[in-house]
């Protein structure tokens, strides 16, 4: 076995790596607020299950979590409802959009997966069961704030009522599952919970730190917590794996290896299952709507690292 290289250094090598590359891809502007951001950010992040760090640029710069709020919001909602949950929400990849509507007709309002958007707003209303949003709101604030071990958490108002403002397609999927039953509070309600998950700001490192449980069956290996089962994270990394990016789950596995879950705000959180958590953030998207930079530097940093689960 050849030695583990130093993850400092490699770290600092595939960030300096990023350099020409800044600026690829497109920043989402479907949602306006989030069109504002630099397109030329790059943070990166990595935390092992023995607390050892390492970081490159733009590290803790919080950017907007959005979809990788639903890898925390399906955790939180299989701890409340368990194999219920299953029910309402299925597990196979779409190979559709993010945002997608064509499916649901056939599959009579039951989303392939919780983590394209129908799936996400199931998972968001299963785990109101009755609550208002506000409450809903800051149990998923507080929730992400313990798990990064840090009250630096907030939602970006702003982006919120930006992404209600034009969250027309959002607002389709979730009336349409409402019409099969599969959605039990008020669409407005749901939505506007959903809304606040993905308007979260949250940096690598926090995000990193956040995610590191799942790197360790379930035990947040720094605090030993125990966040969820052993089962159950072997079950959310198998989701991350198949579904985590959209319309290019198989792509992402084919460079990176690894399971991991996209954001239109242009981070990726990815689980290096026994061994650590990564975090990358740049804003410029490729066509799924995963980070373009951040995807390169995953895939090199899996590479020199020897990280893969296959
Ligand atoms: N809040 C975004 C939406 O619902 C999330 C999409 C994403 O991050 O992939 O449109």
């Amino acid at each position: 076995m050849s030695p583990i290289p130093n993850l400092a250094a490699v770290v600092a090598t595939v960030g300096k790596e990023m350099q020409p590359h800044l600026g690829g891809g497109h920043v989402a502007d479907y949602i306006p607020a989030l069109a504002r951001v630099d397109g030329r950010r790059f943070g990166l992040a990595v935390i092992t299950c023995e607390g050892e760090t390492a970081e490159f640029g733009d590290a803790w710069m919080p950017f907007s979590i959005q979809s990788i709020s639903k890898v925390f919001t399906l955790t939180m909602a299989l701890e409340r409802l368990g194999a219920e949950l299953w029910k309402r929400v299925g597990r196979e990849p779409s190979g559709s959009r993010f945002n997608s509507i064509v499916q649901l007709e056939n599959e009579k309002g039951v989303p392939r997966n919780p983590f394209i958007n129908a799936g996400a707003i199931v998972v968001t209303d299963a785990l109101m069961a009755g609550r208002e949003p506000g409450a809903v709101i800051a149990d998923i604030r507080d929730t992400m704030r313990g798990l990064a071990d840090t009250d630096a958490i907030d939602i970006d108002k702003e982006v919120a009522t930006s992404e209600a403002a034009t969250g027309f397609r959002n607002y389709s999927l979730a009336n349409f599952m409402r019409g099969f039953d599969n959605l039990k509070s008020p669409v407005e309600d749901t939505l506007q919970t959903y809304f606040h998950q993905c308007s979260m700001r949250i940096s690598c490192r926090q995000l990193a730190r956040a995610g590191l449980f799942l790197a360790n069956r379930g035990v947040d290996p720094l605090t030993k917590v125990q966040v969820t089962t052993a089962n159950r994270t072997r079950r959310i990394n198998a989701v991350m794996m198949t579904c985590g990016h959209y319309d290019a789950s198989g792509e992402f596995a084919f460079q990176v290896g690894l399971p991991g879950k996209s954001g239109v705000g242009g981070g990726i959180l990815t689980i290096v299952p026994g061994k650590a958590a990564i975090a990358v953030w740049s804003p410029g998207l490729n066509e799924a709507g995963t980070s373009h930079v951040g995807a390169m530097a995953l895939e090199s940093l899996a590479t020199k690292m020897g990280w893969s689960v296959f």
